[in-house]
């Protein structure tokens, strides 16, 4: 009998997982990427000597980057070299005043206890729940599929809604734990990373605060990309091949099957499975022939975008750390003005990444390379977003935060810049809003509530990657890559 072929649309990372799981089972697979190279998101560009990662700049989850290499055929440690980095962010406050979060509890102690007296209790209670959490979703939410109603909704499920508290909302449940605003900001900000603001995420994410401080904040040896290139050797070890710059411009439907897929310059291609890694919502836009699905995906709540600058700076700035994270006093209405006003906050939280401290090669000898990202709302077409206009005052708020904690002299150095806003994101990976995290991870748009791997439709046409089950960051859609490459082979293994 011969080998069933996959064609998958995209090579992200959660497309390359699926697609080496898939070839390790003896499918013929091959990938589509409309780009030059692979890693979808995880991407990098280089100038002058200065080398940036354009997307990802921190490994967290880091138990499951090792279980999913292991899946893979490959210890984490031998496919890559990867650094802890502890402390693993430096928070700055408004005034100026610095937490530095790390795994050293005495540390912790003598920090927390400065800002609030009793705080270490209150940060030792609040990372029980956050272990808590963290099992029970992994086990429960995240490492599994939904495929039929009755695997989410049933009699032993109903305890997860005490267990892990998605019917409160994180950052009131900080309240438990802390008095001091900014601590509790300094343990929600990672909501940012689902796309949701604090107060509208569900405590559930405490699950995110603790894998950071017990798991650890990890970044591979020579940067980001690295973690694409093993991912990358893996695949192709499995015999996986891939075709760059190849758009996939339609999916040929016939019934209710999927049998291949129309590739730029009036190519087509025939299937047994489609795979499809590209944004969700793009494939069923672009891709589809059902509008009315498509609309109905596009009334979801998406996830924020970012403006980054990259800048190749002629010198070097010692006292920066790996990753520094400026957060504002302001913080509710911070995540206001991006999330429902889909702007730039007036006084926005951001964040710097100076990747040389672990990374040498990132830039000339003596010389800095910086990313600053600015979270920012996503492209909406019912108001007026000036990306111009925006970036400069996003750069200006950059330079004044820095300003702050004595980098006064940056603009004089500065070589170049490049910069990415919404629009960027949308052109280069077609993230549809340019929401740089795809769909959100509010209560109603996860688990079986999040868009299935599979299409409701098409039997053979199956999803992967941020937008759908169990959502995004890296690790997460290496999940999402296994958890359906495995649906894919038991579902033909039926029939
Ligand atoms: C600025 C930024 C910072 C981030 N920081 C972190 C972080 O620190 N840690 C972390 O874990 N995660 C982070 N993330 C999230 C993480 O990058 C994503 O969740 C993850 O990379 C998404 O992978 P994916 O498999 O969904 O595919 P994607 O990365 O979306 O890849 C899909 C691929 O499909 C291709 N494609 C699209 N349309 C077509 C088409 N029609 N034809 C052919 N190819 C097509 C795209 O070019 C792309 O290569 C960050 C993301 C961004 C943007």
């Amino acid at each position: 009998m011969s080998a069933k072929t996959v064609a998958v649309i995209g090579a992200g990372v959660g497309g390359m997982c699926a697609a080496t799981h898939l070839a390790s089972q003896g499918m013929r697979v091959t990938v589509f990427e409309k780009n030059p190279n692979p890693g979808g998101r995880c991407d990098w560009i280089e100038r002058d000597g200065h080398r940036f990662d354009t997307g990802p700049t921190l490994m967290v989850m880091q138990r499951v980057f090792e279980a999913e290499f292991a899946a893979l055929g490959t210890p984490l440690e031998e496919a890559l070299e990867v650094q802890q980095v502890d402390p693993s962010y430096r928070l700055v406050f408004d005034d100026g005043s610095r937490l530095d979060l790390t795994s050293d509890m005495g540390v912790m102690k003598s920090q927390l206890e400065a800002i609030e007296p009793g705080a270490f209790q209150g940060f030792l209670n609040y990372h029980a729940e956050g272990w808590r959490h963290y099992q029970i979703s992994m086990e429960r939410l995240v490492n599994r599929d939904f495929r039929r109603f009755t695997d989410f909704f049933n009699l032993g499920n109903i305890p997860l809604l005490y267990q892990v508290k998605p019917l409160v909302s994180h950052y009131a449940n900080m309240g438990r734990y802390f008095k001091s605003p900014r601590l509790k900001a300094a343990f929600t900000f990672q909501d940012v990373y689902m796309g949701l603001s604090p107060f509208a995420a569900p405590a559930t994410f405490s699950l995110m605060p603790y894998t950071e401080l017990e798991h650890g904040v990890w970044y591979p040896k020579g940067g980001m990309y690295r973690l694409v290139e093993a991912l990358m050797t893996l695949a192709r070890k499995a015999g996986v091949e891939f075709e760059f710059d190849t758009t996939v411009e339609g999916i040929m439907v016939k019934g209710n099957r999927a049998v291949g897929l129309e590739l730029e310059h009036n190519r087509r291609i025939e299937a047994d499975v489609i795979l499809a890694n590209a944004d969700l919502t793009h494939v069923y836009q672009e891709l589809l022939p059902d509008a009315w699905r498509a609309e109905k995906l596009m009334r979801k709540q998406y996830s924020c975008s970012v403006i980054t600058f990259f800048w190749g700076v002629d010198k070097l700035y010692e006292n920066l750390g790996l990753h520094t994270l400026f957060l504002a006093d302001d913080y509710r209405q911070n995540f206001d003005a991006i999330v429902r006003e889909h702007g730039l906050p007036s006084n926005p939280s951001l964040y710097i990444h100076a990747p040389v401290r672990f990374n040498p090669e990132a830039a000339p000898e003596g010389e800095d390379t910086l990313i600053a990202i600015v979270p920012v709302g996503h492209l909406a077409e019912d108001r007026e977003q000036d990306w111009n206009a925006l970036t400069d005052l996003a750069r200006g708020h950059v330079f004044r935060r820095l300003r702050g904690i004595g980098i006064t002299d940056l603009e004089e150095h500065l070589k170049f810049e490049t910069s990415f806003t919404p629009l960027s994101w949308r052109k280069r990976y077609n993230l549809v809003n340019g929401s740089t995290h795809g769909l959100s991870h509010n209560l109603t748009q996860l688990a079986y509530l999040r868009p299935s791997n599979r299409h409701p439709r098409y039997g053979n046409l199956y999803f992967v990657g941020a937008s759908t089950h169990p959502g995004t960051g890296l690790p997460t859609v290496m999940i999402s890559g296994r958890l359906t490459a495995k649906r894919i082979l038991d579902e033909l293994g039926s029939g």
